[in-house]
């Protein structure tokens, strides 16, 4: 598979390169040259099952120059080690349920499957590399646990002291052996610009940084998966006329969603459901993208005012608007509608929803032409106070997030200065 730049201006590169580059030289994002098209038999054959094995099917034909089976079966396999069931929340109206990983949110899919990935090459090289993350929260959990115990590889996660909830900090800071901690006295922004200066720093290019961010290819490319395993989920009766809603906030997940519909399978519309940082609903409606600064909403992890993957999306319509319209609506919910719905759903169907899947039910709900599927990012226990104040009814942590809060910390303080990090990259 060839990668090349949004914006056109840059060579193109392999997969091994577009994993480790973050973004192409010209500013652009990297996006497979073209996608595989799988055969009408292929997606027939598809059938309820493992996500392992409707991924590896779909794998097979992304990667199929790229990694022997055997190498890409072991990385599925790894990757891929726990359930997404889809699960019928009112008639004909489900919800993929893709928090059943080790942080309980969606995107340990992709941050597992990148970090196995780039496991892979570094030990064809035979390198060993750091991976710098900087977090406010879910990034850093899921991809300090995606890379938690591979060899080769030690993960650095840089957060901001006191700023973090205390179950997310513990999601990072109680895993030990390849994983370290660093408190940073300061902001997040400073965590930022601390890992951009390490990635810029001519003492520290002998160490091979690595970027785990949220545009990598490495963590776009296996979300495609579980669009494919909805529709082998899906009673058969049920996959004509249908509609995914996806809850967005960086628009990756909806960008695998559009991949996987030009790879051949049959979504007849996808939803665009956001929060009040509703850039993208608002260019499907006027023609004008806007990018502005974050509203903080009840849904923190989709308020996002300038989306990094919406120009993957014009790339993957040559900038057409009315083709873009015609697969893709888009519709934004408030606060109210998100606690009215949790609400809601909890009274009349006992299902217990997050503040993002809820805006994912809400959009699935009123684009439906018949059967509709939305996607559950999280579970409802990572947002436990919310939810709790709509239900009046406890959330129980599940077990694995549980233990976490049993564990003792590790971490090291740091101020924020490069060579304070300097200090803990090079003793
Ligand atoms: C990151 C995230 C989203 C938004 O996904 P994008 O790919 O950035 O659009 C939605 N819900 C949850 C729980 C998330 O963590």
């Amino acid at each position: 598979m060839r990668f090349v730049s949004t914006k056109g201006n840059s060579q193109k590169v392999s997969l091994e390169e577009a994993l480790f580059a973050g973004p192409a030289p010209d500013g652009g994002l990297y996006i497979p040259e073209t996608l595989p098209v799988l055969s009408a038999e292929t997606l027939d054959a598809l059938s309820g099952g493992s996500i392992a094995d409707t991924a590896l099917t779909v794998a097979k034909c992304l990667f199929d120059d790229d990694l022997d089976s055997t190498t890409l079966e072991s990385i599925v396999r790894g990757s891929l080690d726990f359930t997404i069931p889809l699960v019928e929340v009112e008639d004909e109206l489900f919800s993929l349920e893709l928090f059943h990983g080790p942080t309980h949110a969606f995107k340990d899919v992709g941050a597992r499957f990148m970090a196995r990935l780039m496991g892979h090459y570094l030990k064809s090289r035979d390198e060993r590399a750091t991976v710098l993350v900087a977090t406010s929260g879910d990034t850093g959990s899921a991809v300090a646990h995606a890379f938690y115990g591979l060899d080769g590889i030690r993960v650095i996660v840089l957060f901001p002291k006191g700023r973090v909830s205390a179950l997310q900090q513990r999601l990072f800071t109680t895993l030990g052996d390849n994983v370290f901690a660093l408190s940073v006295d300061g902001t997040f922004d400073d965590c930022q610009r601390l890992v951009k200066s390490a990635f810029a720093d001519p003492e520290l290019a002998d160490q091979t940084l690595v970027s785990a961010n949220s545009i990598n290819v490495g963590r776009l490319l296996p979300q495609t998966f579980y669009y494919f395993h909805l529709f082998a989920e899906l009673p058969r009766a049920s996959r004509d006329s249908l509609v995914v809603a996806t809850p967005s906030g960086n628009f990756g997940n909806l960008t695998a969603g559009l991949m996987a519909k030009r790879m051949g399978l049959p979504i007849t519309r996808f939803v665009a459901a956001t929060n009040v940082n509703d850039v993208v609903p608002e260019y499907l409606a006027s023609g004008d993208f806007r990018p502005r600064p974050s509203t903080a909403t009840l849904s923190n992890a989709m308020d996002v005012g300038d989306p990094s993957n919406f120009a993957r999306i014009l790339w993957l319509y040559d900038g057409e608007l009315d083709a873009i319209r015609a697969d893709v609506a888009g519709r934004a919910y408030t606060d109210e509608n998100t606690r009215a719905t949790i609400l809601d759903v909890y009274e009349r169907r006992g299902y217990v929803l997050d503040p993002h899947s809820a805006i994912g039910y809400l959009g699935a709900r009123d684009h439906r032409q018949k059967t509709a599927v939305f996607l559950a990012t999280a579970h409802a226990a990572k947002f436990q106070e919310t939810v709790e104040a709509v239900l009046k009814t406890p959330v129980p942590l599940p077990p694995a997030i549980a233990a976490c809060a049993e564990r003792p910390e590790t971490i090291t303080e740091i101020d924020a200065s490069i060579e304070s990090l300097k200090g803990f990259l090079k003793p």
